[in-house]
């Protein structure tokens, strides 16, 4: 079965997956119920998320959760349905990261290093992430453009993670979501939100997932996109 382990400096949380359908064998989606783990030396019960998680309430104070783990885990769609239950803003940080790779790659700017051209690209780029109520997640839009149907292509996937790795997309990106979560109430995931862009986040999950899950996760993501 899969599951997930929520840490904190301050708190360890479990979160179980809630059990699956009796039809589905694996449960593909992550459902899930927090947990507090029974340790020692750990702290206060943040109450807030627990019982806004559990009853669907909405918290009284606004949080910052940080979604990290491996991939093909359910982050995203983990960050996704918890941003919805608690009326909290999902930042798709993977999103942004494919938006400032579909502008190098639209407009032919060689990423293979941190170059001038990077550099102005990133000046002349304004990415917003806008929040529609009858779907589940974002739309990336990229200097007004609507880009979300183009931002998960093969030729995009495959250029993401070197884009990514550069060294002005990184601090561009991280200073861009530390601004978004200033006000709190945001969910983020991806691989270093809660190391790097919210080491102080109230709330750090790190998931992972059965290595069968993950498989079938990715497969599926695959085939969705008719790969
Ligand atoms: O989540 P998604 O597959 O859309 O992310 C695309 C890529 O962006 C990842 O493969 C990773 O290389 C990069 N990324 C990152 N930091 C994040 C989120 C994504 O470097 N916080």
């Amino acid at each position: 079965a899969s599951f997930f382990v929520c840490s904190e400096a301050s708190e360890v949380w479990e979160v179980l997956p809630s059990q699956p359908k009796k039809k589905q064998k694996i449960p593909i989606q992550p459902r899930f119920q927090l947990k507090r783990r029974k340790q020692r030396g750990f702290g206060i019960l943040r109450k807030s998320v627990f019982f806004c998680m559990d009853l669907k309430l909405h918290p009284l104070k606004k949080i910052n959760i940080a979604i990290d783990g491996y991939s093909a885990c359910g982050k995203s769609t983990t960050a996704k349905r918890v941003a919805q239950q608690l009326g909290f803003t999902y930042i798709d940080s993977g999103a942004k990261n494919r938006a400032v790779s579909l502008y190098l790659e639209e407009n032919q700017i060689p990423f293979g290093s941190d170059s001038p051209g990077v550099k102005q690209a990133l000046a002349d780029i304004y990415i917003e992430q806008k929040l529609y109520p009858t779907e589940l997640g974002t739309h990336t839009y990229l200097n007004g453009e609507d880009v979300e149907s183009k931002l998960r292509t093969q030729g995009i996937s495959q250029i993401v993670s070197q884009v990514s790795t550069l060294k002005s997309v990184r601090e561009e990106m991280v200073a861009q979501q530390q601004r978004m979560g200033k006000n709190k109430g945001v969910v983020m995931d991806g691989r270093d939100i809660g190391t790097v862009v919210f080491p102080n986040a109230d709330l750090k999950v790190f998931m992972i997932a059965d290595l069968k899950i993950r498989a079938v996760r990715r497969q599926n993501e695959f085939a969705q996109r008719g790969m």
